[in-house]
């Protein structure tokens, strides 16, 4: 039987294939034997070049998931009777399934809100500073998620202050980068800008969502946080014993900008998408289009509708909408079609 091939679809930018860099890169990594579990002259060069990316001598790991990533990594920061803050819509909270409560043998996540999925850091500094006693989950981190869960950025001068705030507030700073490629090219700043000269201690960046077939790499810009992580990863099932091609795309990748490319190239299609469909009656963004997603209220029959004729997309992320995303794989034609398809559905004005 043949499989089902989608038609292109905004549902998530990990319904994409892989992007012929990635590929590549696999296919160069598979002649011949190589030592095994990360011993290895692909995972070696992938680290070099994200050292070099960062412009630091971080500590690298690659893990097969983002939820593994972003567990693994917080559990690594806290005791079990520590807290990590993060946003309420944040991804460790809302679709990890309680995996960083799980492996860190039940820390707890304290949420505070924020407008546009960024963290209010007036919430973060009461939500440390209302209790100091014996009985309170001990705040130890802050998570916070760029490209955040609504598409939106946190600029350098709002990560700066989180930094400082985190600092002041001896907090050590997780960032949830599944989509940081997406937010370095909307930025046009430096990936040292906005992690560990703004005060990130630890970065898992992700790498399906960019164009991999999976994997996603924990960066510990403070390497002394890293002792024993990989045992941690290893007991977690996240250390590949073919290490070489969890490491391969991120060379594919890296080496020559195609990362980079990519996610401009999903944030462009994403902006398009945003100036046709706000043109509609009926239909306004509900977050700043910033990254690659586009998070829009419309009414209900063109919803309906556009599922009707094939289209895909989330309406549970964040507060409800409609979540469009677009990745390496989006072409103009298809946000032409999709737009098209929503102006056959609009009420007429
Ligand atoms: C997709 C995503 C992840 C990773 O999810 P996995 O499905 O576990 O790979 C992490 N954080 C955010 C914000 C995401 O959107």
């Amino acid at each position: 039987m043949e499989p089902t091939v989608l038609r292109n679809q905004f549902a998530s930018d990990n319904y994409a294939g892989i992007c012929p860099e990635a590929w590549e890169a696999m296919a160069a990594a598979n002649s011949g034997y190589a030592t095994s579990y990360g011993d290895d002259p692909w995972t070696e060069r992938a680290c070099r070049l994200l050292r070099e990316t960062f412009e630091t001598d971080c500590e690298v790991f690659f893990v097969f998931t983002g939820t593994a990533a972003n567990s693994l990594a917080l559990a690594s920061l806290c005791h079990s009777y520590h807290s990590i803050i993060c946003h309420e819509t944040s991804h460790v909270e809302t679709d990890e399934c309680g995996a960083a409560e799980f492996f860190s043998n039940g820390t707890k996540l304290l949420l505070v809100p924020g407008s546009d999925g960024k963290v209010d850091l007036a919430a973060v500094e009461h939500t440390v500073s209302k209790r100091a006693d014996i009985h309170y989950p001990k705040p130890r981190v802050l998570s916070i998620t760029q490209a955040t869960e609504l598409g939106t950025l946190y600029s350098p001068e709002e990560l700066r202050a989180t930094g400082d705030q985190a600092r002041r507030l001896s907090l050590k700073l997780q960032m949830d980068g599944s989509r940081f490629a997406n937010a370095v090219a909307a930025l046009g700043v430096s990936p040292s800008e906005l992690t560990w000269k703004a005060g990130v201690d630890l970065l898992c960046m992700g790498g399906a969502k960019n164009g991999m077939a999976m994997g996603e790499a924990v960066i510990f810009f403070n390497r002394d946080l890293a002792r024993e992580f990989d045992y941690r990863c290893k007991q977690a099932g996240q250390l590949a014993s073919k290490m070489r091609f969890l490491a391969a795309p991120w060379v594919g990748l890296l080496e020559n900008g195609a990362w980079l490319r990519n996610a401009a190239h999903a944030n462009r299609c994403a902006r398009l998408l945003a100036d046709r469909a706000v043109q509609l009656p009926g239909v306004r963004l509900l977050f700043p289009q910033q990254a690659n997603a586009v998070f829009l209220e419309m009414p209900e029959p063109m919803i309906h509708g556009l599922r009707e004729r094939g289209w895909r997309f989330y309406t549970f992320i964040g507060s409800g909408g409609a979540r469009f995303m677009c990745s390496w794989e989006s072409s103009e034609a298809d946000v032409t079609a999709l737009a098209a398809d929503m102006a056959s559905l609009a009420a007429p004005r």
